[in-house]
């Protein structure tokens, strides 16, 4: 059968999360002067952020932890790596962290190149991510692609995450779209990739950080644009 709806993932995939984040928390950095404060320079601070906060996620994911302990510790393990013991000023990060990050809306390179050539070629297009659904619906409004969609789902309306089924289930029912044609292009492994495959539709791993999986039979792209080969 062939494919008639596209599911994307949302961040990492269209809207540039690391790239957003990156920006957000340098304002912030700057605003609180915190070189200047504690001597701490900012790429080496954003560095450890950045593996802090994946490895979090990562326990998120697995249930493990959930988003309170990630929003408690992200900042104030960072900061504490760094020698600097400050429960307010991790908490100032977080929460204008939150406020702030959707002033910035940076695209993945070729995200609108690739969606304004799925809807010239009538495929209808869709969003599943495991972000908060007012979170999602605004980042896809300020990055102006919005428009693109037929439906946003998102993890919170339907209380279960990717790579879980339901949420597959849910958001192809709200869709009208059958998973024999359906396809989902995505940047996690887990959520993503095996998300997909266990719900059985199939799936395009948008490999963007190169972590060149080896399976049989694997739809993969480096770069956006790529699916142009697939689709
Ligand atoms: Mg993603």
């Amino acid at each position: 059968m062939k494919i008639q709806h596209i599911f994307f993932d949302l961040d990492n995939t269209l809207w540039d999360h690391r790239k957003n984040a990156y920006l957000t928390i340098k304002d912030l950095f700057e605003k609180q002067e915190i070189t200047l404060q504690y001597a701490i320079d900012f790429e080496e601070f954003h560095a450890v952020y950045h593996e802090i906060n994946e490895s979090l996620w990562e326990k998120i994911r697995d249930g493990i932890i959930g988003k309170e302990y990630l929003r408690k510790h992200r900042f104030y393990d960072t900061f504490k790596h760094f020698g600097v013991d400050n429960e307010e000023l991790s908490m100032y990060f977080e929460e204008h962290f939150l406020d702030k990050i959707l002033n910035h809306n940076q695209l993945v390179e070729g995200a609108e190149a690739l969606l304004e050539y799925l809807k010239s070629k009538g495929y209808t297009l869709h969003v599943i991510s495991n972000g908060f659904q007012e979170v999602t619906e605004r980042k896809c409004l300020l990055s102006g692609i919005a428009k693109y969609f037929n439906t946003i789902t998102s993890a919170d309306s339907v209380g279960v995450r990717k790579p879980n089924s339901a949420i597959f289930e849910y958001s192809l029912g709200l869709s009208q779209a059958k998973k024999e044609e359906s396809i989902l292009i995505g940047d996690d492994w887990i959520a993503d990739v095996v998300g997909a495959q266990n719900f059985g539709m199939d799936v395009i791993f948008f490999d963007a950080l190169d972590e060149n999986r080896e399976e049989d039979g694997l739809k993969t792209v480096k770069l956006l644009l790529q699916i142009k080969d697939y689709l």
